[in-house]
Parts: structure tokens; C-alpha cells; sequence
């Protein structure tokens, strides 16, 4: 089935996504390296973080507006409230109408599996909020033995990889099959199969041998901030140690700081933080995911070229043969979606309860949905083996 063509029937009438909510604000992206006469580099600490600027650069260049858009707050019933009841009831009937534009993974599965007939599915999931619930803790946020033993069986039928923005250590230990491929870093971290090809055409390529003495190909695009990402984590720890509920994260070749836990009185100071911080590193940029602020490298690298990479990797580039489903709840998930979008090469599935614009295709409402959509795929893979296909 042609794919460009198979796109379009999907949506008859697409709604064409608001670029602006897609695109970075140009505030967040940092400091290009033609931008700053210091480049390469970080800058000199001279007009250090101390001399923090006013809170109004937050307010004024869109941070605070972006921290609030990333955070939709999650949905309580109160019981015996019937303003809260009516809210409830209109935001219910905007989730229905917007699932028009982003039809369900599940109620669609029929046309999907249609789209997969005669190709390989090659299945790529996001890992928080994707796998796992949304906690308080990022520490906590654990996958349930029976998505594990779903996402065990989807590798079993389908090639599968993990891409998420944590350190691909961390992501292996919570998620803990070895069957799956790992992306960590948002993409800026990956283990796939053995690729003389890739080895030869990226730089930053390498031979390696797993901890099973398995050869394996490591690309780490960005490994030259390594200890740059090291030094700012350190920093974002310290200028926000006074900040209650703030938690920061190292993810190797990038950082996080999560003010999930962070009083929303707080949150303009520890943006204008986090943007005084980045004064100092040109080199480094912002990106915002749920209640979380990333600190990334500046290099034309993100989850939709990881999905690229591990395609050409895993030889499955080909159109006609092979069916990429990306499914991840994150605003980083987008350029995965787009690549799929774009290249007419496969589908997104946003994970969602509320309303959002995006590239995805499909949704899915929350993690138990996306278990439920895993199942149907590997018991129809079975069906199918049982009656003699491929
Ligand atoms: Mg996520």
C-alpha cells in the first residue's frame, strides 16, 4: 500500500497542526554557536548566574507561558462539586472532539493492522508516561511486571526499541529486557545491531561489544558535551537546592529539572534560573516536557533522527516492506512523529488525556491503553503465525 496515499485516507479532512506549539520558541533555543563570539564553548562566567537577570526575561521571552502549556494539570473528580463536575464534563467533550482529528489507536486498530499487512511493524515507545505512569518521583516512575511481560512479547514478534530523554543506563535498569534496543538522551545515546555501513558513514559510530560480549554499534552524536552536561548538572543542582520539591537529573548527555513537586508560585524563579544558567553555555538549550525543563547540546540531533538511525540500522528503511508505529506522550516525541509524517514512512500515537496538537496519527489516553493496544498487536501476530504467515 502506498504510504503517502495511505496517510491521507486516514485523515480525510486534516487539521493542519499549529506550528507555533510545535515549534521551539526561538528563546529556548539558547545561544546558536554563530550567535556568540565565545563559541565553541561556554561563555566566561563573568556576568555569572549571580547577577541573575529580572524575572521578567521568563515572563517577558515566553518560558513562564511554555512551563505552564508543557504542564496541563491533571484532572480530579470532587465529589459533590458541580462546577467541577461541569468543567469535567466540557473537557470530556473536548477530548472526544479532538480524538476526530486524532483517532484512537484501539478503535482504529482494525485499519492499522490493514496498513501492517504484507510489511514488518517495527515498534518504537517512549518509556515515561508512555510505559510507565507519570509519578511524583521520577525515581519511582516503574513499569508494571505486566507491561514488562507485554513489551516482552511485542519484542518477541516485532523489532522494538526504547527511545527516551533518560540516560540509557537508568532507562535499561527500569525497563530490564534485553531483547529490546536502547536509545537514551533523547536519541543522543544508542545501542543497536552490528552495522558496518553505519560505522563507516557516521563519525561518531563505534564498534562495541555488549556486557554478553554481543557485538553491537554505539552512537553517541553528542559525546563531546560530556563534561559540560557533567558541570551544568552540578549547577542546576546547587541554584536550586533552595527551591522545595525541585529535583534534578543527570541523563548522561543531557540534564533535567523537574519542578513537578515545585509550588507553581516557584516556578518563575526556577526558570529565570535555568535561564540565567544558560547564559553561560552557548553550546547548551532548553526544551520543555511535562513539568520538566531538559538541558540539552545544540546539535541537529533528536528522538526522530534516533528512529531514522535505528531503522537504517536495523535495515528496515524500506517503505514497501516495513511499517514504523513511534508511540510517546512527550513534546520530544514529536520530532519522531514528524519524521514518520513526513517521510510517509509509518504512524505516531500520541499518549494523552487531554488535548494537544501534534504529528502523531493515532492516540492513546494513558500507559493502560497502550498495553491494551501492545496485546492486540502480538495476539494478531500470533493469529498470524498460527495460519502459516510471516
Ligand atoms: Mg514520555
Amino acid at each position: 500500500m502506498d504510504m503517502k496515499s495511505s496517510h491521507a485516507s486516514l485523515l480525510t479532512d486534516p487539521v493542519p497542526v499549529n506550528k507555533s506549539r510545535l515549534r521551539m520558541h526561538s528563546s529556548l533555543l539558547g545561544y546558536s554557536q554563530q550567535d556568540s563570539p565565545l563559541s565553541p564553548g561556554k561563555c566566561s562566567r563573568s556576568n555569572s548566574r549571580k547577577s541573575t537577570g529580572s524575572v521578567d526575561d521568563v515572563r517577558s521571552n515566553g518560558w513562564l507561558d511554555a512551563m505552564k502549556a508543557s504542564s496541563p494539570p491533571r484532572k480530579k473528580l470532587l465529589k459533590g462539586s458541580s462546577a467541577q463536575v461541569a468543567s469535567i464534563d466540557f473537557d470530556i467533550e473536548d477530548y472526544f472532539s479532538w480524538m476526530l482529528e486524532y483517532p484512537s489507536a484501539l478503535d482504529s486498530f482494525e485499519k492499522i493492522i490493514d496498513l501492517a499487512k504484507n510489511k514488518k511493524i517495527a515498534m518504537f515507545l517512549d518509556y515515561d508516561g508512555t510505559l510507565s505512569p507519570i509519578v511524583d518521583d521520577p525515581d519511582c516512575a516503574f513499569m508494571s511486571e505486566s507491561m514488562r511481560t507485554t513489551v516482552r512479547s511485542v519484542a518477541k514478534y516485532f523489532p522494538t526499541a526504547i527511545i527516551s530523554g533518560r540516560s540509557r543506563d537508568k532507562v535499561f535498569d527500569l525497563v530490564k529486557l534485553t531483547e529490546l534496543y536502547y536509545a537514551g538522551s533523547h536519541g543522543m545515546d544508542i545501542i543497536g545491531p552490528i552495522s558496518s555501513t553505519l560505522c563507516k558513514s557516521h563519525p561518531d559510530c563505534v564498534k562495541s561489544t555488549d556486557q554478553e560480549g554481543n557485538e553491537i554499534t554505539l552512537f553517541q552524536p553528542a559525546r563531546e558535551f560530556l563534561p559540560m552536561i557533567d558541570e551544568v548538572f552540578r549547577t542546576l543542582v546547587e541554584i536550586t537546592k533552595d527551591i522545595e520539591g525541585a529535583k534534578v537529573e543527570n541523563h548522561k548527555f543531557c540534564a533535567s529539572v523537574h519542578y513537578r513537586n515545585v509550588e507553581e508560585t516557584n516556578w518563575t524563579t526556577i526558570g529565570q534560573r535555568v535561564h540565567d544558567v544558560l547564559k553561560d553555555y552557548p553550546r547548551l538549550r532548553s526544551t520543555h516536557g511535562r513539568k520538566v525543563l531538559e538541558v540539552r547540546p545544540v546539535i541537529d540531533w533528536n528522538k526522530g533522527k534516533a528512529v531514522e538511525f535505528l531503522l537504517e540500522s536495523l535495515g528496515l528503511t524500506d517503505s514497501n516492506d516495513v511499517l514504523p508505529l513511534y508511540i510517546g506522550d512527550d513534546t520530544t516525541d514529536e520530532d519522531a512523529f514528524k519524521v514518520l509524517r513526513e517521510s510517509n514512512h509509518g504512524y505516531g500515537i500520541l499518549v494523552s488525556s487531554v488535548r494537544k496538537e501534534s504529528n502523531a496519527f493515532f492516540s492513546l489516553r494513558d500507559p493502560n491503553e497502550v498495553m491494551k493496544f501492545l496485546q492486540l498487536l502480538v495476539n494478531w501476530k500470533r493469529q498470524e503465525r498460527k495460519h502459516g504467515k510471516k
